[in-house]
């Protein structure tokens, strides 16, 4: 397994779409009916530890591929589904999925879930995910599920208390895209997590700018403070990598120096070698 680096299937959201198209009823139509014909799929996306030696955990990626329009933007049908009050559909989908996948592959791996706004909300997430657990038989330790910044501070409240049940049953909280809200450490700390993926803005020009460096070393060194495991997402070149592993800036790193998101068949492949 040692350095094999995935070249996944370079698959871009095809064109740009605009603004009227997105906010049109024939696209929330077509996401409808999709939803009906459980015509989503999805893709996983390799973390691997900083030095490249091991996958520990894969995330799941939804994928709508439109008929006419080819590949969706996640981004853009997440935001619609919450809109359209059905975004539970795409977790419950997910979350069974991912959880399957995952018990196909070698027991060291674990699978991570990104949730949505809507999902921190209400308490059936937590039921759904007890059911989804004990109906595929996967072990809450092999269970990530990611929130983003800027949907926990939106109920910041309620959203910890969620969270703690969750993590009670063993499961692994992780922040995601931490940097791109406004929360301070000091509210983090008061949440139950485990881990912060760093986001992508804090990559880029770390090779070129010493400031940039500096910020991305410093954070990592603030989170690691608060006993934190530290993902940084997005690094896209050889070069990235190399100052982040040569600064020990990063547990985990995800982006496409190592792997783009893979079919859960290429997971496999790549993983029981
Ligand atoms: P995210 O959770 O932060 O996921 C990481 C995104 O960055 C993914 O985009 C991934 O393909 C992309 N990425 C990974 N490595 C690199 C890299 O090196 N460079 C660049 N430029 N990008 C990289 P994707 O799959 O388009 O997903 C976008 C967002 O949509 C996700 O951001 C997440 O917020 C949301 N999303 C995706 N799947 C789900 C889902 O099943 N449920 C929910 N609620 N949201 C989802
Ligand atoms: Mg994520
Ligand atoms: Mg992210
Ligand atoms: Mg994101």
């Amino acid at each position: 397994e040692a350095k094999v680096r995935a070249r996944g299937l370079c698959v871009g959201y095809a064109r740009e779409m605009d603004e009227r198209y997105i906010a049109s009823r024939k696209l929330k139509a077509d996401l409808r009916q999709t939803l009906q014909d459980a015509g989503l799929t999805t893709m996983f996306q390799p973390m691997y530890r900083a030095d490249g030696t091991r996958i520990e955990c894969c995330e799941a990626l939804v994928r709508w591929t439109h008929p006419q329009r080819g590949p969706v933007s996640p981004d853009v049908f997440i935001r619609m589904a919450e809109d359209m009050g059905v975004v539970s559909t795409i977790t419950r989908f997910v979350l069974d999925r991912a959880c399957r996948e995952c018990m196909r592959w070698p027991g060291h791996i674990a699978v991570s879930v990104n949730l949505s706004a809507h999902d921190l909300r209400n308490h059936d997430i937590v039921e759904l995910v007890a059911d989804t657990l004990a109906a595929t038989g996967l072990s809450p330790s092999r269970l990530h599920l990611e929130v983003t910044e800027s949907c926990l501070m939106d109920e910041p409240l309620a959203a910890g208390a969620l969270l703690s049940e969750l993590r009670a049953m063993g499961i692994t909280i992780a922040v995601d895209d931490f940097g791109t809200g406004f929360s301070s450490l000091a509210y983090l700390d008061t949440l139950p997590l485990d881990v912060v993926k760093i986001d992508r803005s804090f990559v880029r020009n770390v090779t070129s700018d010493e400031r940039r460096l500096k910020l991305l070393k410093g954070t990592v060194n603030l989170v690691r403070a608060l006993g934190l495991n530290v993902v940084v997402e997005g690094v896209e070149t050889e070069e990235q990598l190399a100052v982040i592993v040569e600064n020990g800036a990063a547990d985990l790193v995800q982006g496409f120096v190592f792997s783009r998101p893979l079919t859960s068949e290429q997971i496999l492949a790549l993983t029981s070698a």
